[in-house]
């Protein structure tokens, strides 16, 4: 489903170049549980963000369903993510002065979606999300926990095969990031690709299949082919 090849990233800081990533080897197959682990700045975050079609590779190629994103347009890989991608971030990234549900409905909006439809999805959303009294609560008027509950509501709601999560609980007590993982972990139950960067070993190792990162490499991966 998603098959990286020599991918590299490089970062140009004034006279220095950074390798964020180093010729990167990938793949993820459908319904797959993945943490990525590893120290502060060694590309995790850049892996996700290219997988996620959020930033491009300098070189190599990324299939995602067989098609070369790397050929793809703005518009195209816009639309590509879409449909198949969620991300949820570690500081939410949600619209300060939308909605809970709003915020929700927004991909919808973007997809083209008629009002009864989209209507109806949000409703369906905040219900699965125990977010039914929050529908009007601005981020600022909700809890970190309910924050991240709105953004995988989001994340979710055009119903993507594979979610992205860099850092989700990051921000979070550790009883509502306790929640947030469990959502995820479900959403995988159902057939979602999950893949989440973590710095947290205990959350790591619920993961069936752990990546660790050093230095924009992947030193080792519990799944690889
Ligand atoms: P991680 O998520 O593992 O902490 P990142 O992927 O964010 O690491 O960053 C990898 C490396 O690339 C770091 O050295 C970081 O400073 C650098 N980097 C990331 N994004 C940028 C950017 N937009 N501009 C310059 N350097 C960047
Ligand atoms: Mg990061």
């Amino acid at each position: 489903m998603i098959q990286l090849q020599k991918i590299a990233r490089v970062f140009q800081v004034g006279d220095e170049a950074v390798h964020a990533l180093d010729s990167v080897d990938f793949s993820v197959a459908p319904g797959e549980y993945i943490a990525i682990m590893g120290p502060s700045g060694s590309g995790k975050s850049t892996l996700l963000n290219i997988i996620g079609l959020l930033d491009r590779p300098d070189n190599g190629s990324y299939h995602l369903d067989d098609v070369d994103t790397t050929h793809l347009g703005d518009r195209q890989k816009a639309e590509v993510r879409r449909h198949k991608i969620g991300f949820v971030f570690q500081f939410f990234h949600l619209v300060p002065r939308l909605s809970a549900a709003d915020n929700i409905e927004l991909p919808l909006v973007l997809a083209g979606v008629d009002a009864s439809r989209r209507k109806e999805r949000v409703k369906t959303a905040l219900a699965s999300l125990d977010l039914v009294g929050r529908a009007r609560h601005r981020p600022d008027q909700l809890s970190g926990g309910q924050r991240q509950r709105v953004a995988i509501a989001r994340a979710t709601v055009m119903q993507p095969r594979i979610i992205l999560a860099d850092e989700p609980t990051g921000n979070l007590d550790r009883a509502s990031g306790k929640d947030v993982i469990e959502i995820l972990e479900k959403l995988n139950d159902d057939g979602m690709s999950l893949i989440m960067v973590t710095h947290d070993p205990g959350l790591g190792s619920r993961a069936k299949r752990q990546v660790r990162m050093v230095d924009g490499r992947i030193e080792s991966d519990t799944g690889a082919s």
